[in-house]
Order: structure tokens, then sequence, then C-alpha cells
């Protein structure tokens, strides 16, 4: 099995007006390609800082990361962004849908930026599997929280990604659709391979996980169950 993440001694550090604020102090992480990880920590812990250093979005301190056998150490912004839209789908915390879009075009974008064809039915489609198909010409703006996770979530998915990189994908959900997306994620793991990796507090998401990480301290340590 090749590791499709594999991190080594990263660190990182936040410029603010006063000191420097230390936040990842020696990470270390391999994940292997179709391997379910759950990444856990206490607000402030560094996880969200965590997923934005491992998809290339923040620059680390120090350290190597490399994903889907890509050095992300030394690249251009252009090479990054080249790394994350063939092999990442990620579903940011605050979700970043764009707010002149409708729900539909959102989850479109990546297609297009693709340079491939049907996005209005595709998106449709996905819209359709994490239950907002009726939302589909509605703007971020007329959307519950809930809602625009959703769509978050089909954008991250649509081109297929082997990566999913999750932040919280089930914070804003009631029990009953936060299920049905657990469902969506594991179901495509295992029809897919697709590798997730996801920040949660959820215990249930964590227990469907092979592994459960807790950052701590700026570190990664194995969490035994
Ligand atoms: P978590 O997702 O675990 O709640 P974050 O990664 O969001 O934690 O934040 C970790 C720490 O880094 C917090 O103390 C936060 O205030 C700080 N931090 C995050 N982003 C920045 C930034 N852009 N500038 C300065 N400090 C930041
Ligand atoms: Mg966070």
């Amino acid at each position: 099995m090749t590791d499709i993440v594999s991190i080594t001694d990263l660190y990182k550090s936040y410029d603010t007006a006063s000191s420097p604020v230390t936040v990842l102090n020696g990470v270390d992480l391999s994940v292997q390609s179709g391997e379910r990880v759950a990444i856990i920590g206490p607000s402030g812990s560094g996880k969200t800082t965590l997923l934005l250093v491992l998809t290339g979005l923040e620059a680390p301190s120090s350290g190597s990361i490399t994903i889907a056998g890509q050095s992300l150490n030394d690249t251009s912004g252009d090479q990054r962004a080249d790394v994350r839209r063939e092999h990442i789908g990620i579903v940011f915390q605050s979700f970043h849908l764009i707010p002149s879009l409708t729900a539909r075009e959102n989850v479109a974008l990546p297609v297009e930026i693709a340079g491939q064809h049907n996005s209005r039915s595709r998106a449709l489609d996905m819209l359709q599997q994490v239950g907002l198909q009726d939302r589909a010409d509605h703007y971020p703006s007329q959307l519950s929280g809930g809602e625009q996770q959703r769509v978050a979530l089909a954008r991250a998915l649509i081109n297929e990604p082997e990566l999913i990189v999750a932040d919280e994908p089930t914070g804003n959900l009631d029990d009953q659709t936060g299920e049905h997306i657990m469902q969506l994620l594991f179901d495509l793991n295992k029809s897919a391979g697709t590798t997730l990796i996801l920040v949660t507090h959820d215990n249930d998401l964590a227990s469907q996980c092979e592994r459960t990480l807790r950052l701590q301290a700026g570190r990664l340590q194995q969490q035994t169950r």
C-alpha cells in the first residue's frame, strides 16, 4: 500500500501582533491510500490549521508534505492548486461557497474548472445524493448552515477525488442528516477506495474510522479506544 499523505516533522507558527503562535509542533502523519482517519482535539488545538497546511493552502513554517507522490515543498501556488484539483476534495469548516453562485453552480464549478462536460447534470445528481435537489437554484444566503455544508460536500465529491479532507463535515447537521452524510462518505471509501481524513467532534464518525489521532500540544497522537 502506498501512502497518499506523508507529513514529516511539520511546524507551523502564525505571526501575530504580539509574539508568534506555534500551532503545529512536530506533526508526523502517514495515511495509506484507502484509509479512514479521524482527527480529534480540543477547539484551538490546530486541527483546521493542519488541514490547511496539508492541502497546501497555508505554508508550513518547516517540515515536508507529500500528497499522492507529489511534494508540496518548494512548489508554486499554481502547482499546489494542481495537486488539489487532481487529488483532493476539501470540505471547509466555514464552507467557502461562492455567494453569487447558486447551489448547483457552486457544485458544478470543479467540473467546469477541470474542463469536463455535463457539469449541470452532474451537479444536480450530486445535490440529489446529499438530499438537496430541491435547493439547486438557491443561493448560499438562502440556505441554512447544514444545507450549505451539504452543498460544500457535494462540491468536494463531484470530481471523485482520491482523498477527501473534511473539517467537521457533520458539525452543522441534525442526527439524521449527519448519519446520511456519514454513510455517503463511508460508501465512497468502500466502493471507490476514497481516502478519508475527517476532523470531527462526532464520536460515531470517529468510531467508523480505522484510526483516530488526537492533536494535542501541536502533535498527533494515536488515540486508543
Ligand atoms: P482548531 O481547528 O483545532 O479549533 P485552529 O487551527 O483553527 O484550531 O487554530 C489553532 C490556533 O491557531 C488558535 O489558537 C488560533 O487562534 C490560531 N490561529 C489560527 N489561524 C490563525 C491566523 N491566521 N493567525 C493567527 N493565529 C491563528
Ligand atoms: Mg477548526
